[in-house]
């Protein structure tokens, strides 16, 4: 067996040497392929435009237990903020440095060292690899779930493993996430002369007072597991230079993060409400990027809550809070959780993880495994 696929250290360290800031492979996916055949498994890689995907599947029948995740990286920004090369892979004092190392590549390398470890005599393991998810995220997960539905591929239960972890590894679990919403509103007036008001229309004197009103609305109270929605305005555009013009045209945009109380629609529909009274006829420009999910507490999230706990002691928290994840896709398709390393670096220059957690949730994602094929 290679020794690299059973060392979740040794294969993180590899993945971390390839540089695959999205959406460059760096040669990520044909390492893993070439461990996962190793281990068994039957590999299909998939090429969507510019990206590079892969699925990989052991053992057959019964359960379907899938693990998704992503090979690419944010960029590492300047090098010298680094105390270690990005992509070095280093180790020093029991912490491995680099970029990826919590978010995710040291979460792949743990799963993958589970598998090797387990002794598979029931059902489905199975990986979804993406090099899309710090991108567009739009030749990744989705047209990877859109080929897996096409095969009868799509398990009875997918974890993530982004790094969902607080503050202990094991302390929080994902069940789902905010939706986020933008939107931008351009209100357009007549222009004319500050001292003549009755001659123009001012835009800037529709959209304040529109906005004060979005802005002091509760969208709602918060549910059992989602915290209440919240809409920020991020920007309020004139570039107006001179003092004494009304200007033409006045925009501005904001964000929206939302609970499953609410969706694309319902929203869009509630701006434009409160949009009518101040300026009927004001552009609105809505973009969402993953509606909220949820999935409801049942018997997997307690066999993923109760492997967790059999291996560090914590009861997980099952948590919605954060930005959002490749899990807004898979959640389409089957129940889906998030749960992976400590994050508090993610995105940071000196990203890293100590080598005992990676080892940590290679031994809790073996739990998973067993508790999910027995
Ligand atoms: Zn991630």
């Amino acid at each position: 067996m290679s020794q690299t696929a059973t060392d979740p250290l040794l294969l993180a360290q590899a993945l971390m040497r390839c540089r695959s800031v999205t959406p460059a492979d760096g040669g990520t996916q044909l390492l893993l392929a070439a461990e996962l055949e190793r281990l068994g498994f039957a590999v299909t890689r998939l090429r969507f435009g510019n990206i590079d995907n892969l699925f990989a599947e052991r053992g057959s029948g019964g359960a379907h237990l899938c693990f998704a995740g992503h090979t690419d990286v944010v960029p590492p920004g300047p090098t010298e903020k680094w105390r270690y090369d990005p992509f070095g892979g280093i180790v020093e004092d029991g912490i491995l440095y680099g970029r990826g190392a919590c978010d995710m590549k040291g979460a792949i390398a743990a799963f993958i060292a589970a598998a090797a470890n387990t002794r598979q005599t029931n059902g489905r393991i199975s990986l979804l690899i993406t090099g899309d998810e710090e991108g567009d995220a739009t030749d990744g997960t989705v047209k990877m779930l859109d080929w897996a539905k096409a095969n009868g591929k799509i398990p009875d239960f997918c974890v993530v493993g982004e790094p969902t972890s607080k503050v202990q590894l094991g302390d929080t679990v994902k069940i789902g996430r905010r939706g986020s919403l933008t939107a931008r509103i351009v209100i357009t007036g007549r222009q004319g002369h500050s001292a003549y008001p009755q001659l123009a229309d001012n835009p800037i004197h529709r959209l304040v007072p529109a906005l004060a009103a979005m802005a002091a609305h509760r969208l709602d109270a918060g549910t059992e597991w989602f915290e209440p929605s919240s809409l920020q305005i991020t920007s309020v555009d004139v570039g107006n230079p001179a003092s004494n013009v009304i200007p033409a045209e006045a925009t501005a945009r904001l964000n929206i993060r939302f609970n499953d109380r609410h969706n694309e629609a319902s929203l869009t529909q509630w701006l434009r409400e409160i949009l009518a009274p101040f300026a009927p006829q004001a552009e609105l420009a809505v973009k969402c990027s993953g509606e909220a999910f949820l999935t409801k507490p049942g018997e997997a999230t307690a066999k993923l809550a109760g492997a967790i706990e059999r291996e560090t002691g914590i009861a997980p928290r099952l948590d919605t809070g954060g930005g959002t994840s490749d899990a807004r896709f898979i959640s389409r398709y089957c129940p889906v959780a998030e749960f992976g390393l400590v994050g508090v670096t993610m995105h940071q220059a000196d990203e890293c993880v100590a080598v005992s957690e990676i080892r940590k949730l290679s031994g809790i994602y073996q739990a998973v495994i067993e508790s999910f094929l027995k």
